[in-house]
């Protein structure tokens, strides 16, 4: 269970990396479901994983 909880803190951490290198333009997209705002190119919420396709 650790190791899967370090392993997803891990990829969560990659993302952000991803968004703060990228900068891709457009608005970001709010998760309806833990209200952290994503990338609009990202298609699951980094923080919760919730699907954000339907909130675009
Ligand atoms: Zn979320």
């Amino acid at each position: 269970v650790w190791v899967e909880q370090d392993a997803q803190a891990g990829r969560a951490k990659a993302l952000i990396d991803e968004y703060l290198t990228t900068r891709t333009t457009g608005a970001p997209v709010k998760c309806p479901e833990c209200a952290e705002e994503n990338p609009p190119s990202f298609d699951l919420c980094w923080k919760c994983g919730h699907d954000l396709t339907a909130a675009r």
